[in-house]
């Protein structure tokens, strides 16, 4: 067993400041994380804040894990800031909304806006060769990464590795999702370039109540209670999808172990939750699980789940359009049309709809 395989999983009742610290200073200890902070250290926190939204939604990481977090660090003489590159929303409403403020104040954080980005050359990266990530991913002693457990129509789960997406800045996020298309691998790799590239010091992943279902922003809030921490995302990652009973490895989790970043025959969980995994397991989404549907490359046409819009819930707001990768949806005589032939079923505007007007569903309503 090495480092990169570990994570601890803990069982936290609910949002309580005290139980939420208490399990951290459990993780810390267990994982061996105290000690890669020095005084003074500047610390970039990296939440979920993908739209803005309440924090009950259970779509972004919960106020009291950014409170938890901050204390046990700065109690280490850490410095903090916060940051992210929302999907849809500023960074400022995304804070508001998701009821994070008070914490900033209280714990004397400095949000940070992504809007700089810095170009990466790597020619050792899968698939971004050339990267543009923001800035604050390279100016701060360490990254936190704070992710949220929950469901997503493309890639199965959104967890600590995806969380890192928040990196690349606004619409550079649309030509990554057009660049990858249906590939969900070729998306995957994308993914782990960018964490090769940020190397948080360290990811949490807040589950005490998680989204299953359809997700990432429109899926049902689940009380799991899972707390976890993990030194390295893959590993991290891969046991709570265990722990949550994914039925099979999603394709992050396999490219993490194609690419030797995860070995899942010696990955192992530490803690209190191991003895407890969920039951039932967090209901995927729809689209994910016809994406694993035996053959659904030769049924795709049949078997592909597509987005709908719905003429009674859309308030033409234009988020959807603005954002979609392929430029497929438009507005015609008021109602949003989507162009099949050009989607690319990333489902970004499933995602982004502020009024969940965008269902994704069967091509024939079959399933
Ligand atoms: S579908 Fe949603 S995002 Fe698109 S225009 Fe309608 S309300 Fe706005
Ligand atoms: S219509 Fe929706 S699912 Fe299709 S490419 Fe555009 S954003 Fe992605």
């Amino acid at each position: 067993m090495t480092e990169k395989n570990t994570a601890f999983l803990d069982l936290v009742p609910g949002y309580q400041p005290r139980e939420i610290v208490a399990s951290l200073e459990r993780g810390f200890a267990c994982l061996g994380l105290g000690g890669t902070l020095r005084p003074g250290d500047r610390v970039l926190l990296k939440p979920n804040l993908v739209v803005p939204r309440s924090p009950e939604k259970a779509v972004t990481t919960h106020p009291e894990i950014v409170r938890g977090v901050a204390k046990l660090l700065k109690d280490c003489g850490a410095r903090l800031f916060i940051g992210d590159s929302p999907g849809f929303g500023t960074l400022e409403r995304c804070l508001e909304k998701g009821g994070l403020k008070p914490v900033l104040r209280e714990m004397d954080i400095t949000p940070v806006s992504f809007d700089r980005a810095r170009t990466i050359h790597d020619p050792d990266n899968l698939v971004g060769k050339r990267l543009e990530l923001a800035e604050a991913a390279f100016e701060y002693d360490q990254v936190v990464n704070l992710a949220k457990l929950k469901t997503h129509g493309m890639m199965g789960s959104t967890l600590a590795v995806k969380n890192l997406f928040g990196f690349v800045v606004g619409f550079n996020k649309a030509a990554w999702h057009f660049r990858a298309g249906h590939d969900r691998r070729l998306f995957a790799r994308i993914m782990l370039d960018i964490y090769r590239q940020v190397q948080p010091a360290w990811n949490l992943v807040d589950g005490i109540v998680a989204m299953e279902g359809e997700g990432p922003t429109h899926g049902q809030a689940r009380k799991c209670n899972l707390l976890a921490l993990g030194r390295k995302a893959p590993a991290l990652d891969y046991l709570v999808e265990e722990w949550a009973g994914f039925k099979q490895m999603t394709p992050l989790s396999t490219e993490s172990r194609n690419l030797g970043l995860l070995d899942p025959e010696t990955a192992r969980a530490l803690g209190p939750a191991v003895a407890q995994p969920l039951k039932p397991p967090l209901k995927p989404a729809r689209a994910a699980q016809a994406a694993t549907f035996p053959g659904h490359r030769i049924w795709h046409r049949l078997l592909v789940r597509r987005p709908r819009v719905s003429s009674s819930r859309c308030h033409r707001c234009g988020v959807c359009i603005q954002h979609c990768p392929a430029k497929a949806m438009q507005l015609l005589r008021e109602k949003v049309v989507i162009d099949y032939r050009k989607c690319i079923s990333c489902y970004c505007c499933q995602e982004l709809c502020p009024y969940g007007a965008v269902q994704v569903k069967h091509a024939f309503n079959l399933f």
